[in-house]
C-alpha cells in the first residue's frame, strides 16, 4: 500500500467550524460558500426538504425567531444549532419539514459535508478533526461516528488546545515554557495548561465551563441593553411577565446583540437598527423595532462580569499548578471571543503582560489540526497512474533537529507499467537551499539525511530518474517535515473508573482505576484488584449476565457516589463469555486500557479459572444522559451539607456565600431546564461544581485544626525535649523544619503525618518519665492491684524504684515495667502500654 501524509485539518465547532489543507507546507484555511472563513454549524431543513448549512441556514434562524415574536408562539424548529452539546446522547432533533429527526452526529457529519464541498481539487476521506479536551469517550465515538457519516473513514482526533498550540508554536519565537490556551467559544470555555520544552509540547492540565461563552455575552447584552430601552420606549411588561414570551423576545434579539458585540471589537461604539416590519407588537399594539448606540463603556459593564467567570477558572488551574500569572511565557488566544478589547485588557491586568494575539483566533484550531494531519500516514486508495514509480517514505514529519533522516524504497508491486532497471531519487529542498543529489533506491530502501530550515515547515519536493537519467514521475512526490514543534502525548482530561454494588453500604459507589487518572498521558493502563463478582456466570448462559459501568469524571474520589462523574460506557460481561462456572462472589481484576484516540479495550480475569476476557468498548453505545429523580436527591444532599457547613461555628458566612448563591441559582432554574437533555446537563455540571466547592470549604477547616494541632504538638515535644536533657535536638529541629514547610502548603495529608511523627517522637522523648512514673505508681499503689505472682511483682518494683533513684535509664528500665506488665492481672487490651 502507498502512504501518503494526511493533509486536512478540520475544527468541528459548537458555532463555528472551519477546513484546512496543506499546501505547499503552510496550512490554508479554504474559504467557505459565503467566502469566509468559517462556516456557521448551523443545519436547517427547508419546506421543499433542502438541507442547508452555514449562513444561510443561520439566516433561516435568525428569520425563525424574529417571526416568532408576530405571534408570540414558538415556531416549528426546522434549524439546528450546537448539537456538538449533545454529542453522545440519544437527543432526537425532529424537524417538521423532514417529518423525521436528526441525531447530533446526523447534523454533525451534514457541516463535515459542507466543509468537505469547500475543496474542490479531490474527495477527502482522511482528515484530523478537533475535539474539546473535555470531551469524554462517548462523546468522541460519536464524532468519529460523524466522520464515518461524512465519507471520512480514517479520521484522527486532536484536542482542540493542542491544536491551537501547534498553530501557534510552529510561527513562535518561543520554544520552551508554560503556555495557557484561552479558548473562549461561542457556548463553551476551554483553558490548557502546556509545558514546551526544547519545542515538544505536552497538555499539563486543563479546566474549563461547557456553559460558558459568546452566547451568554449576547444574552447580557439583551437583558441589560436591548430589553431596558424596549422598557423605556415601548409596553412591554405582559410579554416579560411570561416566561415563554419572554424567551422569544430574548432569542430574537439576541442576534443583534451578537452583531453589536463582534463590531465592539473593532470599533469605538456601533448602533443596533432593526428593519421595519420585523418583529411583533408591544403591549399596546405598537409594532418594536430598535435604534441603539452602544458605547466600549457601556458594553464593557456588559461584558466583563461574563469574561470574569473565564478568568478565575484560568487562576484556579494556574493555582492548583503552583503558577503564577507572570511565570506564563505564553498566553494563547482562542476563540471568536477574544477578539474584545475588553477581555484582552482584563487578561493582562489580572494574569499576564504575555497574551498572544499574533494567531487568528478564529482559525488557529483548523490550521493546528492540518499541521498535525501533515504527521500521520494515511492509505492512498486510489490507483496510481501507469508508469508511475510508487515510492514507501518513512520519517518523523516534525522534529526538533536540524537534520532528519527519510527512508526512501521502490514498491515494485505498486507500479504500473514497466520499470527502469535502475531508479534514482532525488530530494530538493522547496528553497532550493539543499538537495540531496541523486540516490539509487531498491526495494530495500535507502536513508537520506535531510537538513531542515528551523521554526518551518520544510517542502521536498521528490524528483525520480530512470537508469537513463530521464526523469520519471513518481507518488509521492513530496515530504513535508515540521521544524520546531513536536506534539507529545494527549491526556486524560478526567478519571475514569467504575461502578460497583458495596453490599456493606448498599449502595452502589465509585471506584477509580489506578493508573487512568486526569492528565496521565495516553496511551495509559487502568488497573483494579480484587473485585468481587456480583452473581454467578455459568458458561453458555447468556442470562447470566454481569455490567460493569464506565465513569468519567473531576471527582476521582472512592466510595462516593458515581453521580459526581459521567457514565460513559458499559461493558457487559455473560455466561458466553467464559469457559467455566464462575461462581458468584468470585475475585475478579480489571484492567482498562486506553488508546490515544481514548478508545478503551477492558481486560476481565477471573483467577478462580484462570481465564480473561477481552471486550472492546463498543463505539456504537449512546447514553442516556442524566436521571431527573437522582439530580433532585443529589441537590438536596448539597442543601443539606450547606445548612451543616453554616450551622458550623468555626465557619464565617463569607465561606459559604458561594455555594449558597450556586444552589439558589440552581434551584432557581430547576423547573425551566430539567426536561432537556442539555439542560440536565448543565443542572448537574453546576451542582458538581457546588458539591466541590462544599468540599473545599470542608477541606480548608479541616486544616485549620491541624495546623492548630501541630503547633500545640509541636510547642509540648520541644519544651519535653528541652525539659527532659535536650537529648534529642536534632529529631526535634528536623521536625520543626517539616512543620514549618507543611503550614506553608497546608497540605492535609502530609500534616497528618507530621503530626504523627510529632507525637511518636514526644513519647519517645518523654518515655523515661513515663517509666519513672509508673513504676512509682505502682509501687506506692500496689495492693490496689491484683496480680498474677504478687511477689514477682514487689522483686521488680524494688528493683524498679532503685533504679529510679539512682540515675534511671530507658534500656533498663523499659523491660522491667514490661516484666510487671506482664503480671499485672488483667485482660490484656486493658494493661497500659509502652
Ligand atoms: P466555537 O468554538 O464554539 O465554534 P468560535 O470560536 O467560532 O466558537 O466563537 C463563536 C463566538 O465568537 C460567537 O459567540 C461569536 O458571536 C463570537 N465572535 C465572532 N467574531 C467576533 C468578534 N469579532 N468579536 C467578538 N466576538 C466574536
Ligand atoms: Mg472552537
Amino acid at each position: 500500500m502507498v502512504q501518503v501524509k494526511m493533509k486536512y485539518g478540520i475544527d468541528l465547532g459548537t458555532t463555528n467550524s472551519a477546513i484546512c489543507r496543506m499546501e505547499n507546507g503552510d496550512p490554508c484555511i479554504k474559504k467557505t460558500d459565503t467566502l469566509k472563513d468559517t462556516l456557521s454549524s448551523c443545519v436547517s431543513f427547508t419546506k421543499k426538504k433542502v438541507i442547508k448549512v452555514g449562513d444561510s441556514a443561520y439566516n433561516d434562524l435568525r428569520q425563525d425567531k424574529s417571526r416568532a415574536t408576530k405571534k408570540w408562539s414558538r415556531q416549528n424548529e426546522n434549524v439546528f444549532i450546537e448539537f456538538k452539546r449533545t454529542m453522545g446522547l440519544d437527543t432526537p432533533y425532529e424537524t417538521s419539514n423532514m417529518g423525521c429527526s436528526f441525531s447530533s452526529e446526523d447534523l454533525s457529519s451534514e457541516v463535515l459535508k459542507a466543509l468537505k464541498s469547500f475543496v474542490s481539487d479531490d474527495s477527502i476521506n482522511a482528515a484530523v478533526i478537533t475535539i474539546p479536551a473535555k470531551f469524554k469517550a462517548d462523546q468522541i465515538a460519536a464524532t468519529k461516528r460523524s466522520a464515518i457519516l461524512a465519507g471520512i473513514e480514517h479520521c484522527e482526533l486532536l484536542q482542540e488546545p493542542i491544536a491551537a498550540s501547534m498553530a501557534y508554536g510552529l510561527s513562535s519565537a518561543r520554544k520552551d515554557g508554560v503556555w495557557l490556551v484561552f479558548d473562549f467559544g461561542g457556548g463553551t470555555f476551554d483553558a490548557a495548561l502546556l509545558k514546551v520544552e526544547d519545542g515538544i509540547m505536552q497538555v499539563k492540565d486543563t479546566e474549563g465551563d461547557n456553559y460558558l461563552g459568546g452566547k451568554n455575552l449576547d444574552y447580557a447584552i439583551v437583558d441589560e441593553i436591548i430589553i431596558p430601552y424596549l422598557q423605556e420606549n415601548y409596553v412591554i411588561d405582559k410579554i416579560l411577565a411570561d416566561d415563554a414570551k419572554k424567551q422569544i423576545l430574548r432569542d430574537a434579539m439576541k442576534f443583534y446583540a451578537e452583531q453589536a458585540k463582534n463590531q465592539l471589537s473593532f470599533k469605538p461604539h456601533c448602533d443596533i437598527t432593526s428593519q421595519l416590519d420585523e418583529f411583533g407588537e408591544d403591549d399596546e399594539g405598537a409594532e418594536l423595532e430598535l435604534d441603539i448606540v452602544v458605547t466600549q463603556q457601556q458594553i464593557k459593564e456588559v461584558v466583563a462580569p461574563v469574561f470574569q467567570k473565564a478568568i478565575n477558572i484560568c487562576k484556579d488551574l494556574l493555582k492548583r499548578n503552583n503558577i503564577q500569572g507572570g511565570d506564563l511565557d505564553s498566553l494563547i488566544l482562542v476563540g471568536g471571543p477574544t477578539y474584545s478589547p475588553v477581555l484582552r485588557e482584563m487578561l493582562k491586568e489580572q494574569i499576564t503582560s504575555n497574551v498572544d494575539t499574533s494567531v487568528d483566533p478564529m482559525t488557529a484550531v483548523a490550521k493546528g489540526a492540518a499541521l498535525y494531519a501533515s504527521g500521520i500516514d494515511s492509505e492512498v486508495t486510489e490507483k496510481i497512474s501507469f508508469g508511475t514509480v510508487a515510492l514507501g517514505l518513512s520519517y518523523e514529519s516534525s522534529s526538533v533537529e536540524v537534520v532528519e533522516f527519510v527512508s526512501v524504497k521502490l514498491l515494485p508491486d505498486e507500479c504500473t507499467g514497466r520499470l527502469s532497471s535502475k531508479v534514482f531519487v532525488e530530494l530538493i529542498r522547496n528553497d532550493r537551499g539543499w538537495s540531496s543529489g541523486k540516490i539509487e533506491i531498491n526495494e530495500i530502501g535507502d536513508v537520506v539525511e535531510c537538513q531542515l530550515m528551523e521554526g518551518k515547515t520544510n517542502v521536498f519536493t521528490i524528483i525520480a530518474y530512470d537508469d537513463k537519467g530521464t526523469s520519471i514521475p513518481c507518488f509521492p512526490n513530496e515530504v513535508n517535515i515540521m521544524q520546531g514543534i513536536v506534539v507529545g502525548n494527549a491526556v486524560l482530561p478526567y478519571n475514569i473508573g467504575i461502578e460497583v454494588h458495596d453490599r456493606s453500604l448498599n449502595r452502589d459507589i465509585f471506584i477509580p482505576l489506578k493508573g487512568v487518572e486526569k492528565n496521565q498521558p495516553i496511551p495509559a493502563i487502568g488497573v483494579r484488584n480484587g473485585l468481587k463478582t456480583p452473581r454467578q456466570l455459568r458458561p453458555g448462559m447468556s442470562a447470566d449476565n454481569m455490567v460493569i459501568p464506565i465513569y468519567q469524571g473531576e471527582y476521582n474520589v472512592e466510595g462516593t457516589s458515581a453521580i459526581y462523574n459521567d457514565h460513559v460506557f458499559n461493558v457487559s460481561i455473560n455466561g458466553d463469555d467464559v469457559p467455566a462456572l464462575i461462581p458468584a462472589d468470585s475475585d475478579l481484576d480489571i484492567i482498562l486500557k486506553v488508546d490515544r484516540s481514548q478508545q478503551m479495550i477492558m481486560e476481565v480475569t477471573f483467577p478462580i479459572i484462570g481465564e480473561t476476557v477481552e471486550k472492546v468498548i463498543e463505539v456504537a453505545q449512546r447514553s442516556t444522559g442524566v436521571d431527573i429523580y437522582d439530580l433532585q436527591n443529589r441537590l438536596d444532599e448539597a442543601k443539606q451539607k450547606l445548612i451543616s457547613l453554616q450551622s458550623s461555628p468555626a465557619i464565617k458566612e463569607s465561606e459559604t456565600i458561594e455555594v449558597q448563591n450556586m444552589l439558589n441559582d440552581i434551584t432557581g432554574r430547576f423547573d425551566g431546564e430539567k426536561d432537556s437533555d442539555d439542560g440536565k446537563m448543565h443542572l448537574l455540571a453546576d451542582l458538581r461544581r457546588a458539591f466541590l466547592k462544599i468540599e473545599g470549604v470542608e477541606k480548608e477547616h479541616e486544616w485549620d485544626s491541624i495546623e492548630a494541632e501541630l503547633r500545640t504538638e509541636f510547642d509540648r515535644l520541644e519544651k519535653a525535649n528541652s525539659d527532659l536533657g535536650s537529648k534529642y535536638d536534632n529529631q526535634v529541629e528536623e521536625l520543626r523544619r517539616q512543620t514549618d514547610v507543611v503550614i506553608c502548603q497546608k497540605d492535609v495529608q502530609v500534616g497528618r503525618q507530621v503530626l504523627a511523627d510529632i507525637n511518636s517522637l514526644f513519647i519517645t522523648v518523654t518515655l523515661i518519665y513515663q517509666l519513672v512514673g509508673f513504676v512509682r505508681h505502682y509501687s506506692q499503689n500496689f495492693r490496689q492491684y491484683a496480680w498474677k505472682d504478687a511477689n514477682r511483682a514487689r522483686q521488680l518494683l524494688n528493683q524498679g524504684m532503685e533504679m529510679v533513684n539512682n540515675n534511671p535509664m530507658v534500656e533498663t528500665l523499659h523491660p522491667l515495667v514490661c516484666a510487671v506488665i506482664d503480671v499485672i492481672d488483667m485482660p490484656e487490651n486493658e494493661k497500659p502500654e509502652f
